[in-house]
C-alpha cells in the first residue's frame, strides 16, 4: 500500500468512462498491475500518449491494497517503439507479445521475468525486419516457457535421455518434452510433432536475435510450430483460449 514507481509495459487499455481509462501493465516491480488513469481521455491530458499499448513508460501510482484497481499518478514514456506501430504487421505481432505475456504474469510477480522478456522481445522486432516478425513472434513464446520454467526438452527423450527416432516424435505436454519408443504415449497429455518443427523450435529457443534471419523454416513447418507451442502454452496457462491478437492477425493474413 502507497505509493509505488516502477517501469512498466503498456498491454492493454479499455475506456472507464468519457474522461477516462482502465490500463494494464506489466510492470519491473510488481508483476501485472491494472490502473485507472483519470482525465486520460480528455485532449491535452497530463498522460499524453503515454498509455498507449506497446509502450514503455516509467510509472507511479497509488496502490489501495486490497482494491483491484489502482490509481495512475504519472506516466512518463520511456521508449515509443515507433518502427513498430508504423507497421501493421509488427505492431500485431507485438500486441500478441504483450497479450501472451500478460496472461502469463502474475500479480505481486517480483522476479521481473516476463517484463524482461517482453522489453527485450520489443527491442529486438524493432530493430529487426519485417519479414522475420512471425520468427519474433514464435522466439518469444519459446522463450517465455523459458522464463516460466518450462523449458520443453526437445532434442532428447525426456524419459530415457536418448535422441528420439523418426520423422514425427510424441510431444508430451504433461513431461514436458519428447519421448521416444521407450515410453509409451497412451493416456500421456501430448502431440505428435515431426522432427523438423522439433529441430526449429529448439533453433528458436537458442537463437540470438541476429540468428533470426539465417532460420529458415517451411511454410508447412511455421504452422506447425505455432500451433505446438500455442498448445503446451495454453497447458501451463490453464487456458484453451488462442490470444486474441493472434487470431486476428492469422485471419487478416489469410484474407489477402
Ligand atoms: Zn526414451
Amino acid at each position: 500500500m502507497g505509493i509505488r514507481s516502477t517501469r512498466a509495459v503498456v498491454t492493454k487499455t479499455m475506456r472507464m468512462s468519457n474522461s477516462s481509462k482502465l490500463v494494464s501493465l506489466i510492470t519491473e516491480k510488481y508483476g501485472l498491475v491494472k490502473v485507472m488513469a483519470k482525465g486520460a481521455r480528455r485532449p491535452q491530458s497530463k498522460f499524453g500518449a503515454s498509455l498507449e499499448p506497446v509502450t514503455l513508460i516509467d510509472t507511479i501510482y497509488y496502490d489501495k491494497g486490497s482494491r483491484d484497481i489502482q490509481t495512475l499518478t504519472s506516466a512518463e514514456i520511456e521508449k515509443s517503439y515507433l518502427n513498430i506501430k508504423d507497421d501493421l504487421k509488427m505492431l500485431s505481432v507485438a500486441s500478441c507479445m504483450v497479450e501472451i505475456a500478460q496472461f502469463h504474469t502474475a500479480e505481486e510477480d517480483v522476479s521481473a521475468g516476463t517484463f524482461r522478456l517482453v522489453v527485450e522481445s520489443l527491442d529486438d522486432l524493432e530493430s529487426g525486419r519485417k519479414k522475420d516478425a512471425d520468427k519474433h513472434l514464435w522466439r518469444f513464446m519459446m522463450r517465455l516457457l523459458e522464463t516460466t520454467g518450462y523449458r520443453p526438452s526437445l532434442d532428447s527423450c525426456y524419459n530415457c535421455g536418448k535422441k528420439p527416432k523418426g520423422t514425427s516424435v510424441f510431444f508430451s505436454f504433461e513431461d514436458g518434452g519428447v519421448l521416444c519408443s521407450c515410453t509409451s504415449p497412451d493416456n500421456r497429455y501430448g502431440i505428435r510433432v515431426s522432427a523438423g518443427s522439433l529441430m526449429v523450435m529448439q533453433s528458436l529457443l537458442d537463437a540470438k536475435e541476429t540468428d533470426l534471419p539465417n532460420l529458415s523454416i517451411g511454410k508447412d513447418q511455421k504452422h506447425e510450430v505455432e500451433k505446438t507451442i500455442l498448445q503446451f502454452l495454453a497447458y501451463h496457462s490453464g487456458s484453451s483460449r488462442p490470444p486474441k491478437s493472434l487470431a486476428f492477425m492469422r485471419k487478416l493474413e489469410s484474407a489477402i
